[in-house]
């Protein structure tokens, strides 16, 4: 298959409420606003979507407090693919909505990798070697090889489901690589690591990417560029990943680089509206002429740093919608604006 190059989308969640209509909703903002490869709406949190459902299977995870904590030695998990109703979703709109599916050149299903979801999974002590020195206060399913790759099988039957329902971009969103590599305590060696994140992606047919938000370390983009996937989809507006690649190391590797030109990282400022918080269309316009000059049209995919999720609670949902369409509609118009500029 090709890679992507030269196209937009989303990260995947939004600031709505987890309802029918707002699934609705979420996904015809993001066509209105002319992005090509709209996600499902992730309306619920990334580490609930997949592990509540293993909760309600009764196979030792329990649920407290909000938190995930495993009663046995073992981590059991579903052999059959779940969550999947974010997909059947998608296929039926776009049954429903022929003319949505003709603005858009592809949809994007965003699950969660598995190192993420092993941190949230706290373990019982005696099951695993927790290093003198760890990163985290909990014992986690993080530390044992073993229960990380089981959660990689798991996430690479559910993703084998999206490939077969059409979704033409997969990502594994995994924020937790980008605090767990890099530093002086690593969990597992780099092979292993290398394994996990191959076993993750490897039923993706079309587009597999990787979502880490925050400060890549250089030891972490050397992880990717030698894993198999083929987006690397990072935050860039905060500047702390601007200089870690070029053309010629995604060439190499034959990477694309999913490069966040939204802020999504947003503090609210007395008595303003939606627009003190827009990007207007010149500003998108430099963001994506850095992209562009840094590692070349073809290996870039433009899109907002991270999820939108994080707005509902500063702004509720109307003023948090208004703010994502007139980003992801600068964005779209600042593409097409420079269609022609751009050889
Ligand atoms: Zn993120």
């Amino acid at each position: 298959m090709k890679k992507l190059g030269w196209t937009t989308t989303v990260v995947g969640s939004l600031p709505l409420t987890n309802t029918p209509e707002n699934l609705i909703r979420g996904v015809k903002a993001q066509i209105n606003c002319g992005i090509e490869y709209p996600c499902y709406p992730q309306l619920v949190p990334m580490i609930d979507q997949f592990l509540d459902p293993i909760v309600d299977m009764n196979v030792g995870l329990v649920k407290n407090h909000g938190r995930f904590y495993l009663e046995a030695d073992e981590l059991k998990l579903p052999k059959d693919p779940f969550a999947l109703e974010y997909g059947q979703f998608m296929v039926e709109f776009f049954k429903d909505n022929p003319d949505y599916r003709k603005k858009i050149k592809g949809w994007k299903a965003c699950l969660t990798g598995p190192f993420t979801l092993a941190s949230e999974i706290i373990i019982p002590e005696s099951v695993v070697h927790k290093p003198k020195i760890s990163l985290f206060r909990d014992t986690t399913a993080i530390l044992s090889y073993d229960m990380v790759m089981g959660l990689a099988k798991m996430m690479s039957r559910i993703a084998s489901e999206y490939d077969k329902m059409g979704a033409d971009i997969i990502s594994m969103d995994e924020p937790m690589l980008g605090i767990i590599v890099g530093r002086k305590t690593y969990y597992h060696t780099e092979d292993e690591a290398l394994n996990i994140i191959n076993q993750a992606i490897s039923t993706i047919s079309r587009h597999s990417s990787v979502h880490v938000c925050g400060r890549i370390a250089p030891k972490l983009r050397n992880l990717l560029l030698e894993s198999n996937v083929e987006i690397m989809d990072h935050e860039m507006t905060s500047g702390y990943n601007l200089k870690l690649f070029d053309r010629e190391l995604l060439e190499q590797y034959e990477k694309t680089l999913a490069w966040g030109v939204l802020q999504t990282q947003i503090q609210w400022i007395a008595d303003s509206t939606a627009d003190s918080y827009i990007e207007p269309i010149n500003h998108v316009k430099k963001a994506i002429h850095e992209a562009v000059d840094q590692v070349g049209k073809e290996n870039v995919i433009l899109k907002p740093d991270c999820g939108f999720a994080p707005l509902l609670s500063i702004f509720g949902e109307e003023m948090g919608m208004q703010v994502v369409e007139g980003k992801l509609r600068n964005l779209a118009q600042a593409k097409q604006e420079m269609e022609g500029e751009l050889t």
